[in-house]
């Protein structure tokens, strides 16, 4: 069996790897699809926070259920994906319900051997059954599963106005589920290329350039002196991550669904006169990946226009360094086996 080993950073190695046997609770995946994931060229890059080495990476997986222990409904040969957030079930996090945080939570391809390889096995209660979707929308139920779950942490009702900052991969999950939600989107980014993105593929009506000196002016004049009541970070950008609680209205939340290795800093009186919100949002549930599903097969979000590279399994080691370079406009990038 065919692996790929991040074996340090900036250095990829293909292994050969044991197939894996059926073991009890478990499910062996033929893997068919990978995305890669901004988490995936972080750890390439040796930035990812909580990151060790080698590691096989992918986390955004299809596959084929070739067999499976204790998983009724689940029949070999059907396309799945997976929740890769395995959880202990029993910490104060998972007894409420939280399994996305779990206090000893290891997700596949970060804190343990992922899904670049032929073959991998995973805890059944972590199955998702495909519903008709193809291996292509089922590898992206993940990153979008991340954008679901981070404007559920918001609340976002309907006619706010939601200020999403960055707008790669997560981001423009983060601004399908605000939309779906009823929230008025307005993308941020340092990119207009990503901008011009959002507003002809995602129909998003209002986007700022993060360069330019009068950002506060344009989002006043976007929320007509409002400001957003809800902004969300995903860009994992220390800097973004600062200068965006300037952004928020009064009352607003502001959620960090990205994630960067500083402290952050703002200035209490002026979050304190806003009677500010700020909270994190870790990975997703199960209910968000069943929103996503969902929300594919409704048509309300056509997640396959974020590919833009396609590579087959044995040229990802020679192609992943020029996908960080942002000369080569990758939005995603999927791997085919
Ligand atoms: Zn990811
Ligand atoms: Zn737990």
């Amino acid at each position: 069996m065919k692996t790929l080993v991040c074996t340090t950073p900036g250095q990829f190695e293909y292994q050969p790897g044991v197939k894996p046997e059926l073991t009890p609770d478990h499910a062996i995946l033929r893997i068919r699809r990978i995305g890669i994931c901004g988490t995936d060229l972080h750890a390439f890059e040796g930035t990812q926070p909580f990151f060790t080495y080698p590691r096989i990476l992918g986390h955004e997986l299809a596959g084929e259920l070739v067999a499976a222990d204790n998983a009724p409904g689940f029949k070999p040969g059907e396309t799945v994906t997976f929740i890769p957030y395995f959880n202990c079930g029993h910490c104060v996090a998972c007894r409420a319900g939280k399994t996305n945080c779990c206090v000893s939570l290891q997700v596949s391809g970060i804190h343990m051997d992922g899904g670049m390889v032929e073959y991998l096995s995973v805890p059944t209660y972590s199955l998702v059954h495909g519903d008709g979707l193809s291996v292509d929308e089922l590898a992206l139920v993940e990153p979008l599963s991340i954008g679901a779950h981070g404007i559920r942490r918001a609340d976002v009702q309907p006619g706010e106005w939601v200020l999403v900052v960055g707008a790669g991969p997560i981001g423009l999950g983060v601004m399908e589920f605000a939309r779906i939600a009823g929230g008025n989107v307005i993308a941020l980014d340092i990119n207009e290329s990503r901008l011009a993105f959002c507003r002809n593929k995602l129909h998003v009506n209002h986007t700022v350039l993060a360069t330019d000196a009068n950002v506060v002016e344009q989002l006043a004049m976007i929320t007509s002196g409002d400001m957003p009541t809800v902004v969300i970070d995903a860009t994992g950008s220390l800097r973004a991550i600062n200068n965006a609680f300037q952004y928020m209205a009064h009352g607003a939340r502001y959620v960090l669904v990205g994630l960067q290795k500083g402290d952050v800093s703002f200035s209490h009186p002026d979050f304190h006169k806003r009677e500010g919100t700020l909270m994190s949002s870790r990975n997703a549930m199960r209910a968000d990946f069943e929103h996503v599903i969902a929300s594919i097969k409704d048509g309300q979000i056509d997640p396959t226009t974020y590919i833009t590279h396609r590579v087959p399994f044995g040229q990802v080691r020679d192609d992943f360094a020029g996908w960080l370079d942002p000369a080569n406009g990758v939005i995603k990038a999927m791997v085919e086996l």
